[in-house]
């Protein structure tokens, strides 16, 4: 009887359309397991990132429920945003139930497995690597195994947003080539009931050159040779994949999936510097353009908001507790939030837009809300405009602070589900990233707890 394995391989920030579409000739493996079983959008996290999306991907819980709102998180009592790491993340994975399960398992270059955490198998850590000196697979051992191999580990491109397009687009490759080359020797080695393993390049790939794969961005020019280099890189994918698929053997459930997608980013909004000149924000002086929030001389004490920006902006409400100088009143809170809502739900956009900005409230998003949740949160332009965190300058910015970047990320990523025993199911247009947990726990046939809210897309 052949072996029932699941294989999830996950291609990060990829939309839908790009997959099933634009590139459907290029990819060939995809498109015939697409073909097979089911396929179609999948709904990202609010908000659309990384982390939190991979995060709630593969444990089923929202990012309240996780208290992980982006890369970065705030401490209680502190302002200040840092980068959050694997020790933030202390819900169980999948693949952490599996092994309880008794299953075999590898979760390699999964995003927010840094550092890696010990499971019944193997853990590679994914692209949030500090670098050398720190700990990238468990048991340690794998990493001398892994290395001898394959070369140094590569966790993410080098000097990200330095390279020419040639430059990257090579990096990109050899990145993608050790990646599948360790999923497969992993696979011959170990042979896991489960592996999943994701691929960070297509993001990097996106931000870096998206007016080249997208034809609704602005600059886009279809003859210009980086067009074919992109479509390139994910035919090599579909090859690599297809390999993967074969090797993993005929009882093989095959999951394909992305976190969330990509679309032509216009420009950013200096969120700081709006609640600045709505006196929401006070600060002694003048900023430089470009000038940092923890950079800046902020008189706390009559300051009622600020905000924190990156693909979305977390504003943050000055209210007791939350730091030094704290300017609202508890009892205040209520009403000055939402005098808040208001001042920036009619925030018009660069051109006098009406219905530009979206704000949402976390406690109407999520089942919970654990650690310190933004106060508010506001997309911009259906997240055509990225939310920056710098004080200077206008408040509409054509580009990213840090340098040129194409992409946004859009709220559909994709999925495939392939394989024995997955029924045919065509296009499925409802999917939602917390049912993947529960699809996965389910071609295992481990139950699933009842506290988390996806399905299973299997049944
Ligand atoms: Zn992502």
């Amino acid at each position: 009887m052949a072996r029932a394995r699941t294989l999830v391989i996950g291609l990060d920030c990829v939309p839908p359309e790009l997959i099933f579409e634009r590139y459907r000739d290029a990819m060939p493996n995809v498109t015939r397991l697409a073909s097979s079983g089911s396929f179609g959008p999948l709904r990202s996290t609010t908000p659309p990132i990384t982390v939190p999306a991979w995060p709630s991907m593969v444990t089923g819980r929202d990012p309240g429920e996780l208290g992980l709102y982006g890369f970065r998180a705030r401490q209680a009592g502190r302002r200040a945003l840092s980068l959050v790491t694997s020790a933030e993340l202390r819900e169980k994975r999948v693949w952490d139930r599996l092994g309880e399960a008794g299953q075999r398992v590898a979760a390699l270059f999964v995003p927010l497995t840094s550092p890696p955490k010990p499971v019944r198998g193997v853990e590679v850590s994914g692209f949030l690597w500090p670098g050398e000196g720190h700990a990238w697979a468990w048991p340690r051992s794998v990493e001398h195994e892994l290395e001898a191999r394959f070369g140094a580990y590569r966790a993410d491109v080098a000097r990200f947003g330095e390279q020419s397009e040639a430059e990257l687009l090579t990096e990109l490759r050899r990145m993608a080539e050790q990646h599948f080359a360790i999923a497969e020797y992993v696979l011959d080695t170990r042979d896991p009931d489960f592996l999943m393993m994701v691929e960070i390049g297509t993001d990097r790939l996106h931000h870096a050159l998206w007016r080249h794969m997208d034809p609704a961005h602005p600059a886009h020019d279809p003859s210009c040779e980086w067009a074919l280099a992109c479509r390139d890189y994910y035919a090599y994918l579909d090859a690599r994949i297809g390999d993967l698929v074969a090797r993993a053997g005929p009882g093989t459930r095959t999951l394909l999936v992305s976190d969330h997608g990509a679309r032509p980013m216009l420009g950013g909004v200096r969120i700081n510097e709006w609640l600045l000149r709505e006196g929401w924000l006070r600060l002694r002086g003048v900023p430089e353009p470009g000038t940092a929030l923890s950079n800046a001389d902020v008189d706390w004490s009559e300051t009622r908001a600020w905000a924190a920006g990156g693909y979305y902006a977390r504003v943050f409400l000055n209210r007791e507790g939350c730091g030094p100088d704290a300017c609202v009143p508890e009892a205040d809170a209520a009403r000055t939030l939402d005098q808040l809502r208001a001042a920036l739900s009619a925030m018009p956009g660069p051109a006098g837009e009406t219905d530009f900005v979206q704000v949402d409230a976390p406690e109407q998003l999520y089942a919970k809300l654990r650690g310190c949740a933004p106060d508010l949160m506001l997309t911009f332009g259906g997240l055509a405009y990225r939310a920056l965190g710098e004080l200077g300058g206008d408040v509409f910015s054509e580009h990213d602070a840090r340098g040129p970047d194409g992409a946004n990320h859009a709220r559909d990523g994709f999925f495939v589900l392939s394989g024995a025993g997955v029924p045919a199911r065509g296009r499925v247009d409802d999917a939602q990233i917390l049912d993947i947990t529960p699809t996965l726990l389910g071609l295992a046939n481990v139950p699933a707890p009842s506290a988390l809210r996806g399905r299973d897309l299997s049944r």
